[in-house]
């Protein structure tokens, strides 16, 4: 897979540290299978807080659907090739058995979350975290393996819908600092208490839509930017992430932060790259392949 190196930054994207000992962020985690890659971004304490819960994203949420679907890893060796389940005879008796990975279905247990609270005029401090654990899968798929297997349907999970949170928040910060410019623009700070785990209040910044959009068949991580001109001094700067769009993965948006029209940068930036329609403008659309 081709990765994209977007311009050094120089500088940590997460923090004010002044290191030189810099490392380059994957916008999309390299688990996930991202190849846009912003060099010299992140100091190794701010990457100490960001790489557990990319790990425990990567693991609990997309683990089987890494291995079935062959999504790059560092750790190839690792990859396990059967799976225990636990079975269900049909006169009653229960039993374990060793499946070949990829013969299990693969399922996806993510999470669908309601529009950030920021968008409906709740200040950081009131904390309403929802979400709705969705399964997605591929029924005929499903119903074979039950039948082949005598599986007993039991999953055991361990929700992380506050880890996938901070993940989408990570994804969307980093896309919007490599498309406009560290310092273009003013982070919003919950977006990087989320990130950086000082918050629990994640859908503050952090939601989705309500249905789940059409499965995009050529598969390619979609990020896109768009500007909301409420306020006219303060353009609100938003990121909308569709991961694995094949697999009828639900759309997230993250409100990122806004440009401060009194700062003559912030007003350059906003006047060369946002498209002025009408009242959402977008700033631009990528493809991560
Ligand atoms: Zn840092």
């Amino acid at each position: 897979m081709p990765t994209f190196y977007y311009p050094p930054v120089g500088q940590c994207i997460y923090c004010d540290s002044p290191t030189t000992d810099l490392g380059d962020e994957h916008i999309i985690p390299f688990a996930l299978n991202g190849g846009m890659v912003l060099p010299k971004a992140s100091c190794h304490q701010c990457e100490k807080i960001i790489q557990p819960y990319e790990m425990t994203v990567a693991r609990r949420i997309f683990g089987h659907f890494r291995i079935k679907h062959n999504v790059q890893t560092r750790n190839k060796k690792q990859r396990p090739e059967t799976m225990k389940i636990g079975t269900l005879m049909p006169n009653g008796k229960k039993g374990t058995a060793y499946v070949p990975v990829l013969d299990h279905p693969v399922m996806l247990f993510v999470y669908k979350y309601q529009l950030a609270t920021y968008f409906q005029g709740y200040p950081p401090e009131v904390e309403i975290n929802t979400w709705i654990p969705i399964s997605l899968f591929n029924k005929k798929e499903l119903d074979a393996f039950i039948e082949q297997y005598h599986w007993d349907r039991m999953i055991k999970l361990l929700a992380v819908p506050v880890e996938f949170a901070r993940q989408i928040a990570k994804i969307a910060y980093s896309y919007v600092v490599a498309e406009i410019g560290l310092g273009n623009f003013t982070p919003m700070q919950m977006t990087l208490d989320t990130i950086m785990c000082r918050t629990t209040n994640v859908c503050h910044v952090v939601g989705g839509n309500e249905e789940l959009p059409t499965p995009d068949p050529k598969g390619a991580h979609l990020l896109g930017i768009t500007v909301h001109i409420k306020e006219p001094m303060r353009p609100v700067i938003i990121a909308g992430i569709r991961l694995f769009p094949a697999f009828d993965m639900p759309e997230y948006h993250v409100v990122v932060g806004h440009f401060d029209m009194n700062n003559e940068q912030h007003r350059n930036v906003f006047t060369q790259k946002v498209i002025i329609g009408t009242e959402q403008v977008a700033v631009s659309h990528a493809t991560d392949e």
